[in-house]
């Protein structure tokens, strides 16, 4: 039987060894946290995740649990719009428009309830080497044992221990930026009238849409999105308002207490409903991320070795700062994308095939959204009144561009 190890259990690593064990591998996946588990954020899935997930099979699983992701429409800290929803969002309409949020534990939920129960999952296992022999098959260990496979796929994230290793010319910088997320429960959301009617001015999402959106200001961005329906699922901490926000600058190592003190003072004076969601914000809501990117990205995701070989994936190829909001979605689609070139690949030659057309398939596209992905990042954090006025011209010059890069569609 063809044997897989997936390192790493995030959204590609899950991702990938269900579509690996559904497609006949038999599958190990090390992960180095003492369980598999999502953190309390949510995530943005564009068309381009919806369809990888379709691709997947895992996509009615998703839609149980997402709601309407917010309109692509961007506004001022004061309210007035930048681009209008209906604009950003140009003709795209129907299932392949779909863009939906989803809570991260929602997301996980549904990806372990799709591998099934014939994948071998250790956790605990931090992997630290890789065997680097083009005539020995892959194998990767931790400090006991050794896991040998026809195929190891790396999705370890951005520090990636597998891809420093074969693609060393690769390395995971600082973006620049600070970004905080926090989920808000319904039963502790503010009351109000922008929230709870969906008719209220500056707050209607464009058709298929719901409330919620993108507002930027001086290199500071706020988005936030409705999870479900305030009432219709009583205390689930799964369930209310998320939002994400963005400031120049470095990692903050102060108490949640404190960095949720300077948020708000950040963010004073930004249109309704901001302010009202600080103050509902608890420290405990708090999630921060250090934002790093790959600088450059792998010249190849693909090594042969032995009758197969590895192949990086996810954060693991190609982590790009969060500003286009696509890292999860890119991860799925690099798991449909393997899970078809692999459908029918065996030991030997086939597989070698396979492993090297990967790179073929997903390296020009995904080195293009990286590009993309840094000029939105400078575009966003354009700071003074010169560059952000330049900024806010170029996003009223070419609004359906803009919302066609957020939603990934294959027209860019
Ligand atoms: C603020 C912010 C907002 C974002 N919003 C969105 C969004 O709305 N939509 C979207 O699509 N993307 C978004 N992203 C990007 C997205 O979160 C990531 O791109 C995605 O989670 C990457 O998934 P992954 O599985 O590749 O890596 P990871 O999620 O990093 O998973 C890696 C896994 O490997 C494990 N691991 C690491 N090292 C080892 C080792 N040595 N041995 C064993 N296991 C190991 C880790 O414990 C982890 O479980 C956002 C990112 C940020 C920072």
């Amino acid at each position: 039987m063809r044997s897989a190890v997936v390192v790493g259990a995030g959204i590609g690593g899950l991702a990938v060894a269900g579509a690996l064990a559904r497609t006949g591998w038999q599958v190990t996946l090390l992960e180095r946290a003492d369980r598999l588990r999502a953190d309390t954020a949510a995530l943005l899935i564009w068309p381009d995740g919806v369809r990888a997930l379709r691709a997947l099979g895992l996509a009615d699983g998703l839609r149980a649990v997402a709601s309407p992701a917010p309109s692509t429409g961007i506004r001022r800290p004061n309210g007035q719009w930048l681009v209008q929803p209906d604009l950003a969002n140009g003709s795209e309409t129907g299932e392949d428009a779909e863009s939906l949020v989803v809570h991260r534990e929602d997301l996980h939920d549904t990806l372990v309830a799709g591998l099934g129960d014939r994948i071998d999952i250790r956790t605990g296992v931090a992997v630290r080497s890789v065997r680097l022999a083009r005539d020995a098959p892959p194998a990767v260990s931790d400090s006991r044992a050794t896991w040998e496979a026809d195929l190891i796929v790396a999705a370890d994230g951005v520090d990636s221990i597998v891809r420093r290793r074969l693609a060393p010319e690769s390395t995971a910088v600082a973006a620049g930026s600070a970004a905080w997320r926090a989920v808000i429960p319904w039963f502790r959301a503010p009351s109000l009238p922008d929230l709870d009617s969906p008719g209220s001015p500056g707050l209607v999402g464009a058709a298929g849409t719901s409330l919620g959106g993108e507002t930027l200001g001086a290199g500071h961005r706020f988005r936030y999105a409705l999870l479900g329906e305030r009432g219709a699922t009583g205390t689930s901490s799964r369930r209310g308002v998320y939002w994400a926000a963005t400031v120049p600058g470095a990692y903050r190592p102060e108490p949640p207490l404190t960095q949720l003190s300077l948020l708000r003072r950040w963010f004073a004076d930004w249109h309704s409903p901001i302010g009202e969601l600080f103050a509902a914000t608890e420290p405990g809501d708090l999630i921060q991320h250090p934002v790093a990117e790959l600088r450059p990205i792998p010249r190849s995701f693909s090594f042969r070795a032995g009758q197969g070989g590895y192949i990086l994936l996810g954060d693991a190829a190609h982590a790009m700062s969060h500003h286009l909001s696509h890292g999860a979605c890119l991860a799925l689609e690099d798991a449909a994308a393997l899970q078809s070139l692999l459908r029918d690949a065996t030991p030997g030659r086939s597989l070698g095939t396979a492993i090297d057309a990967y790179t073929r398939e997903r390296r020009p596209r995904l080195a293009r959204i990286v590009r993309q992905s840094r000029r939105v990042g400078a575009m966003f954090a354009a700071n003074g009144s010169l560059a952000g006025r330049a900024r806010d011209a170029a996003l009223g010059l070419s609004p359906g561009l803009l919302g066609r890069v957020l939603r990934g569609s294959r027209t860019h």
